[in-house]
C-alpha cells in the first residue's frame, strides 16, 4: 500500500485549534441503519451527535429573517416532492436528465429572492459541493442515501480522536506495522505497463522506487485523475479518460474561528442572507457540539470555494470577520484568536472535495469509471452509482473492486468488474 501523505484517512482529516478537535474534511454520517461506517464507528467507539435541525437566517443588516427562511423551507419541501417522483420515473427508465437548479424551476421553484437562494444553496450547492446549475437533477433526487441506510438522521462526528480514527483502527485490524505493508510519504508519479499484457505492472513513487505488482488498486481521488498529476504508460483508453473528465469534483473549503467569547446565534446553523450567492453563507455553531468551545465554522463551494481558495489566510479570517460584523451589527465581534482551514483544491493528493454526478453523465459512464483497464483496478468514493461522494461511498467501493479483484485473480474467465458495475441499490420498483 503506497500513501502519498505521512497518514492514512485522507479525506477525513482533523486538526486541533484551542483543544478541540475540528474536522476539515468529512464530519457527517448520512443514515444509522444499514450505514457501513456506522457499524464501524460503534465498534471502535467514535463519538458522534445527532444533528439539531434548527437554523437562523440573519441578513446583512443583522435582521433576523428566520420566519420568511421557514415559509421559502416548506416551499422547497413541496417542489422537490414532486422532483423526486418526477426523476424516480427519469431513472427507471434510463431517459433524460437536467440540472437540479432546472428541475427545481420545472416544479415550481424559483429563488427570486436572496432568502429563497440562501434556501437552495444550503439545500443544493451547500449539500453537493457546487452551485445547483452544475449538478444533475436525475441523479441527486430523491436523495438517495437515506434510503440505502433505512434512517434519515444525520450525525456529525465530535470525538476528540477526530473521525480517521475508524481509518486507523480498520488498517490496525489487518496489518502491523512490522508487516511494511503500508508504506507512507510515497507519492506515486506514474504507472507502467498497466495493459496486462503479461509484464507486471511497475509503479513509480516521486523518491525514485518502484514497485512492481501483478495487479494495482488505485483508490486517487477523482480530482488526482483530472488532474493527471499521475502519468500513465501507456496512457489510459480514450473511454477511460472521457469518463474521469466527464463527472464532476467539487469544491468545498471549511474555516474555523475561534473567539475568546460566544456572540452569535445559539441554533447549529446560521445563514448569512444576502446578494452574493453562497459568499460565507453557512455557518455552524460548533457551540452545539462542543459547547463554550466559543468556535464557529463557516463553509465555501464551488465557485466561492475557488475564490476564497484564492485568498491569503489572512484575507480569508477577515473576509470572515466583516461578515460577522454585518450579522450581528449590535455585539461586539472581536477579532479571532485562533482559526484553521484546510485548502483541499490546492492539496495535489485530493485537489477537490468529493465527486458529484454532472447532467451529462450517464450510467454507462459510470460503469466506464468503475471499470478495470488490463490489471488496474480502481475504487473511491467516486465510484457508486445511486451514492457517491461520501465515506461510505469510499468504503462500500473497496469492497466491490477487492471483490472483483479476488474474482479475476481466481478465474481468469470472470475478470468482467461485476461487483461494481452490478453495485447499486435494487430501485426496480419505482419503475412498476
Ligand atoms: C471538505 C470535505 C467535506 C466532506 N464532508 C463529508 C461528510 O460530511 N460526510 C461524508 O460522508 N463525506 C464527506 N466528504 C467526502 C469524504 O471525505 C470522501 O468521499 C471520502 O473520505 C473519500 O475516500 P477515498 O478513499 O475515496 O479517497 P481519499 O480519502 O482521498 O483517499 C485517497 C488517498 O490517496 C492518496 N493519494 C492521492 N494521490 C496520491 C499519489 N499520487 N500517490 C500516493 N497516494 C496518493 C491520498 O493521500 C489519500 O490518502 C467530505 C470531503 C471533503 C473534502
Amino acid at each position: 500500500m503506497l500513501e502519498g501523505s505521512n497518514r492514512v484517512g485522507g479525506r477525513m482529516k482533523a486538526f486541533e485549534l484551542s483543544g478541540y478537535t475540528l474536522e476539515v474534511g468529512a464530519q457527517w454520517i448520512y443514515g444509522l441503519g444499514l450505514n457501513p461506517i456506522v457499524t464501524i464507528a460503534n465498534e471502535y467507539g467514535l463519538d458522534f451527535v445527532e444533528e439539531e435541525d434548527t437554523w437562523t437566517f440573519r441578513d446583512k443588516n443583522g435582521n433576523d429573517l428566520t420566519d420568511d427562511g421557514d415559509a421559502e423551507y416548506e416551499l422547497y419541501e413541496e417542489v422537490i416532492e414532486k422532483l423526486d417522483n418526477a426523476t424516480r420515473r427519469l431513472r427507471c427508465e434510463n431517459t433524460g436528465d437536467f440540472t437540479s437548479q432546472a428541475g427545481l424551476r420545472i416544479y415550481g421553484w424559483d429563488a427570486i429572492n436572496n432568502i429563497a437562494e440562501t434556501v437552495e444553496f444550503f439545500e443544493n450547492d451547500f449539500e453537493n459541493g457546487i452551485e445547483s446549475a452544475a449538478v444533475s437533477g436525475k441523479f441527486l433526487y430523491p436523495f438517495e442515501v437515506f434510503r440505502e441506510h433505512q434512517n434519515d438522521e444525520w450525525h456529525l462526528v465530535n470525538d476528540p480522536r477526530g473521525y480517521s480514527y475508524i481509518v486507523e483502527k480498520l488498517k490496525d485490524s489487518f496489518i502491523t506495522d512490522s508487516d511494511n505493508i503500508l508504506m507512507l510519504n510515497k507519492i506515486v508519479t506514474e504507472i507502467e505497463n498497466w495493459n496486462g499484457d503479461n509484464s507486471e505492472v511497475l509503479v513509480h513513487t516521486e523518491d525514485g522506487s518502484i514497485y512492481e505488482a501483478d495487479f494495482v488498486i488505485l483508490t486517487f481521488s477523482l480530482g488526482v485523475l483530472q488532474s493527471e498529476k499521475v502519468l500513465f504508460n501507456p496512457p489510459l483508453p480514450k473511454w477511460k479518460t472521457n469518463a474521469i473528465h466527464k463527472f464532476g469534483f467539487a469544491q468545498y473549503i471549511i474555516l474555523y474561528l475561534e473567539f475568546g467569547t460566544t456572540f452569535w446565534d445559539d441554533t447549529q446553523a446560521i445563514l448569512y442572507v444576502q446578494d452574493r450567492r453562497g459568499f460565507f453563507t453557512a455557518w455552524l455553531n460548533m457551540n452545539t457540539l462542543f459547547p463554550d468551545s466559543n468556535i464557529l465554522q463557516v463553509s465555501m463551494v464551488g465557485s466561492e470555494a475557488k475564490a476564497a481558495n484564492r485568498m491569503s489566510d489572512d484575507e480569508l479570517v477577515s473576509e470572515a470577520v466583516k461578515v460577522l460584523r454585518n450579522m450581528y451589527p449590535n455585539e461586539t465581534v472581536p477579532e479571532p484568536r485562533n482559526f484553521t482551514t484546510f485548502r483541499w483544491l490546492s492539496d495535489p493528493l485530493t485537489m477537490g472535495s468529493f465527486s458529484y454526478w454532472t447532467p451529462a453523465f450517464t450510467l454507462e459512464d459510470m460503469d466506464d469509471l468503475m471499470l478495470q483497464t488490463g490489471n488496474l483496478y480502481y475504487a473511491g468514493e467516486h465510484l457508486n452509482k445511486t451514492n457517491h461522494g461520501y465515506v461510505h461511498s469510499a468504503y462500500t467501493s473497496g469492497i466491490n473492486t477487492a471483490l472483483d479483484l479476488i474474482t479475476c485473480i481466481e478465474d481468469a474467465s470472470k475478470c468482467n468488474g461485476l461487483h461494481n458495475r452490478k453495485y447499486a441499490a435494487d430501485h426496480s420498483k419505482d419503475c412498476e
